[in-house]
């Protein structure tokens, strides 16, 4: 990092405020012959308190309040927009909301929102036709996007583009996607469409699928034997979470109420002896041997997703094993 002189501190003070980012970096490289990258610049100044002066049209495009639509505190603001939004002028729909709750939105904000809730009439310019349709592009995690027709239905949204293993679902399938189902690559390679190798799965079981305590898969019949045992699982979980049970208190029996079904562990005490405050001191469920993943000594778990013996953990508290075994490889 470079170091500023006061010199050159004494100049930023006087003459930051000035014209954009760039003439200021023109200025200050043509008085002291070397040029900060603008993020560098813009660090020193927020640093030393400057800020260039902003003017009354910027400051108008810009936010002066976030706004997060999909957020329960603008649940209010987000349905007086889907019902008075008219989508013909923004400024109409500008002045409207800061009528209505106080609030005065940028231009962006509102096209932003309208984007985004599919309200965007105004069709885009179209400049050109792009790409042709059928282009394939790669995207996040190797997955491949196909651009299925030439212009987006929603304007300003890109739904013009589906996954490329969709659509080899769907044509094998002869129908859509499944609501709430993720199409899985069997063999887990992102780049084999092959109908074969594509498996539709519950979302909800969708995370399970790696879950290093169920058998893994390697193609379309184990991955749909995982998905079948990981429903089991969850069918025979929720079994079990709502059977009756003798409270760990009074030892009256019980069967667990609707929010205690919901929790994670198994509930140990009945709603009376709860509302008296009273709690059973539970079982922490562990108890089987492990081998410890840093020094491979076997010792009794105690809890189920320990992962070193007592002894490495007093050792060194806050390091997890992976970055101790990472650093011993290291060496
Ligand atoms: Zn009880
Ligand atoms: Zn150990």
């Amino acid at each position: 990092m470079r170091r500023y002189t006061e010199e050159q501190e004494g100049w930023l003070r006087a003459n930051y405020g000035r014209g954009t980012v760039r003439d200021t970096l023109d200025a200050f490289e043509a008085r002291f012959g070397w040029r900060p990258s603008s993020g560098a610049l813009y660090q020193k100044a927020h640093k030393m308190r400057l800020e260039k002066a902003v003017g009354e049209a910027d400051r108008a495009a810009r936010a002066q309040v976030r706004m997060r639509w999909s957020s329960p505190e603008c649940a209010e603001m987000r349905e007086w927009m889907l019902e008075n939004d008219s989508t013909e002028g923004v400024q109409a729909t500008i002045d409207a909301f800061e009528a209505r709750f106080g609030i005065r939105l940028c231009r962006s904000q509102v096209t932003l929102f309208r984007s985004s809730h599919g309200t965007q009439k105004r069709s885009p310019r179209r400049p050109a036709e792009g790409l042709p349709v059928g282009t394939e592009r790669k995207g996040r995690g190797g997955l491949v996007k196909v651009k299925v027709k030439a212009h987006p239905d929603v304007p300003c949204s890109k739904d013009n583009w589906r996954y490329k293993h969709h659509l080899a679902w769907e044509e094998a399938n002869g129908r859509p996607v499944p609501e709430g189902c993720a199409i899985v690559f069997a063999d887990g390679d992102p780049g084999n469409c092959d109908p074969g190798n594509l498996v539709a799965v519950p979302k909800r079981y969708a995370g399970q699928l790696n879950n290093p305590r169920l058998p893994g898969y390697g193609d379309a019949e184990t991955l749909r034997a995982c998905v079948a045992l990981a429903d089991l699982r969850s069918a025979v979980g929720a079994a079990e979470k709502g059977s009756p049970r003798r409270c760990g208190v009074c030892g009256a029996t019980f069967t667990p109420t609707e929010k205690q079904r919901g929790y994670r562990r198994g509930v140990q005490t009945c709603p009376a002896c709860l509302a008296a405050g009273r709690h059973a001191p539970g079982v922490r469920d562990g108890g089987e041997d492990g081998t410890c993943s840093v020094c491979g000594a076997t010792y009794r778990k105690s809890i189920r997703t320990q992962t070193r013996c007592p002894g490495c953990i007093a050792a060194a508290r806050e390091a997890s094993a992976r970055r101790k075994r990472k650093k011993e490889d290291g060496r």
